[in-house]
């Protein structure tokens, strides 16, 4: 008999009651360190008190409105982000797949308005992650995600990861946009070299195109930077946003220039949740937190630290692992075993790690996590590489 939760996640045995920090914490009191942060979404760690106040303070006053009428929350969470970023203007959603929804249509409707209607199709690359909606899968194109589900929309053109003369190759007058992650996520870890994505920038200038980031996983400070895309001082005209900017509650964003939404006039495009004022306050307050450059600072020296680690856990498992690899607190193990083999053996050691494609485990902690916090993880993920251990 189906479960009463729709069977589409094979789930691991524990069930967590509460949430502090870097901790999940299971009925019985037992703790795990928690290196996943829901999957790059707890970026502040779990019921941080700026949140929490943001949210339970927002809770007692409005919850939902509409966007028939002018929400405060949504507004100050648009200025900052445009404020702190190449964007012009915002638009909210409830999760990154939804983002992905907008940037497409946003895309192809600024070309239709440009009289350049035949522009329609998106490039995206092999291995990509754009979330489960009709649009997300079909831009990554995975049979893994695509298969039985009938007619895909049309219109994205899948290429091999980081190939330029492919990408020259491939663009024609129907080309509207490139859409790429700067650091593939669900894709193993795997970040496009600063000179392809500066190279990406180059070929859309020289052809008249639009270049849509996701940074749904590796934005929000997971890098070290605000967003991915900084380090290498090229900006998109288009940019997804999710997990890391609601800190855990639902919230997603679409970021762009001026030129890129020209054609989103109103009635175009719209959400009946998308940037309500319970998630856009808790926005802000992750935002508060993030922006600081004073937390960037600290992000990627924690970063240096956790790596310099896992080199030596890789070192010392060579049988178990074969690289560190990724940006900030955005790194992942790429393994010799099953790595949902690691995974298991991590949860034995109560250390959570999240498995990733291409023989990757992925260490996504929140953005908080501490000194003795990583010393502790990798000392347990350690002692999980130990019981994997052939020789
Ligand atoms: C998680 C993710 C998405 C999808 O976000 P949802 O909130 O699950 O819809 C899209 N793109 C990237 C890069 C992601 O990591």
């Amino acid at each position: 008999m189906i479960s009463s939760v729709l069977p589409t996640y094979s789930r691991a045995p524990m069930t967590f009651v509460s949430g502090a920090g870097s901790w999940l914490t299971e009925a019985d009191g037992r703790r795990f360190l928690d290196l996943g942060a829901g999957i790059a979404v707890n970026a502040l760690g779990h019921a941080h008190p700026a949140l929490v106040e943001a949210l339970t303070t927002q809770a007692g006053q409005l919850w939902h409105t509409s966007n028939l009428y002018q929400i405060p929350q949504q507004q100050a969470l648009a200025d900052r982000l445009v404020e702190n970023s190449f964007a012009d203007t915002v638009f909210f959603t409830n999760s990154g797949t939804e983002a992905c929804e907008l940037a497409v249509k946003m895309a192809r409707k600024h070309f239709y308005d440009k009289e350049q209607p035949e522009r329609v199709e998106i490039i995206t690359f092999d291995g990509a992650f754009h979330g489960r909606s009709a649009a997300g899968i079909a831009a990554a194109g995975s049979e893994k995600m695509t298969k039985g589900f009938g007619p895909l929309l049309g219109g994205f053109v899948h290429l091999p990861f980081d190939d330029q003369d492919a990408l020259t190759a491939a663009i024609t007058d129907k080309t509207c946009a490139i859409m790429v992650e700067p650091i593939q996520g669900e894709g193993g870890i795997r970040p496009l070299p600063d000179a392809s994505l500066r190279g990406l920038r180059d070929l859309c200038d020289t052809h008249g195109l639009l270049l849509i980031l996701d940074e749904v996983q590796c934005g929000v400070g997971r890098t070290g930077k605000l967003f991915a895309h900084e380090w290498t001082g090229i900006t998109p005209d288009i940019m997804m946003v999710a997990k890391g900017i609601g800190g855990g509650f639902p919230l997603g964003c679409v970021l762009a220039t001026e030129n890129a939404a020209s054609g989103m006039t109103a009635g175009t495009h719209g959400s009946t949740y998308g940037g309500n004022p319970l998630g856009c306050a808790v926005g802000c307050a992750v935002l508060d937190v993030v922006t600081d450059p004073a937390f960037l600072t600290e992000v990627t020296r924690k970063a240096g630290l956790l790596r310099q680690k896992l080199e030596g856990l890789v070192a010392g498992h060579p049988d178990v692992f074969e690289e560190v690899r990724g940006s900030g607190l955005m790194l992942g193990l790429k393994c010799k075993v099953a790595p949902g083999d690691v995974v298991n053996a991590g949860y034995a050691q109560e250390v959570i790690t999240v498995p990733a494609a291409d023989q990757v485990v992925r260490l996504v902690p929140p953005l908080t996590i501490s000194d003795d916090e990583i010393a502790e993880a990798v000392k347990r993920l350690d002692a999980a590489a130990a019981t994997l251990s052939t020789s």
